[in-house]
């Protein structure tokens, strides 16, 4: 018990937050507005390639490197020779990377942009995965980002992998249904349950 209840505060109160003492909040904390621009950054980039269109649009996530492995997202750059999108493309990689460089958890980014959903339709991409839109592609590149630096935490469970692994080889060849969870092609019936191999997901839990 070491706060004094009695704590006198003289100047005027302009905000308040709860302290939080977790590690990841206080790396969140750290990073702000005003951090300054790291001299070096590291990036990675994905190519996205979608039936719309005949150019692959690549997309470039830099990350700062601190306390020498700890990475985080700092901007995301996209190039494309197909122009048809430029203006809206532009416009959001330079919202996620102000979003990123404010700091703060920043992964509701992901779920915000993959439900986004193209009213013409989406597509398949190659192994059946629905995509709803290309807003939605790209934020599922920007999840697999985070997922691989570990700002998104992954629970891998080795069995369960390795049983869903078994039974999709077992399916192989059958046209399995769409899971509503993961938006991949790979729903089988399982112990009479409708069950994703691909997520793990089922219906009768
Ligand atoms: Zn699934």
């Amino acid at each position: 018990m070491g706060n004094d209840p009695m704590l006198k505060i003289d100047k005027k109160i302009v905000g308040y937050k709860v302290v939080d003492k977790t590690e990841e909040k206080v790396v969140f904390e750290m990073i702000h507005e005003n951090f300054p621009r790291p001299p070096h950054l590291t990036g990675t980039t994905y190519k996205i390639k979608t039936p719309q269109s005949e150019h692959a649009l690549y997309i470039t996530i830099n990350d700062m490197v601190l306390n020498g492995d700890e990475r985080h997202p700092y901007e995301m750059f996209i190039n494309s020779k197909n122009m048809e999108h430029f203006q809206w493309v532009l416009a959001l990689t330079r919202l996620v990377s102000a979003v990123w460089r404010k700091g703060g958890d920043s992964t509701f980014l992901v779920e915000e942009l993959k439900n986004v959903f193209d009213p013409k339709g989406g597509y398949y991409k190659r192994g059946g995965v629905y995509m709803p839109s290309l807003v939605a592609e790209i934020g599922t590149v920007i999840e697999q980002h985070l997922k691989s630096i570990g700002v998104i935490k992954v629970e891998v469970d080795v069995h369960q992998q390795a049983y869903l692994e078994a039974k999709k080889e077992e399916a192989k060849g059958v046209e399995m249904q769409l899971c509503t969870k993961c938006n991949t092609k790979a729903l089988i019936l399982m112990d009479g349950c409708m069950t994703c191999t691909n997520c793990g997901d089922s219906k009768c839990q």
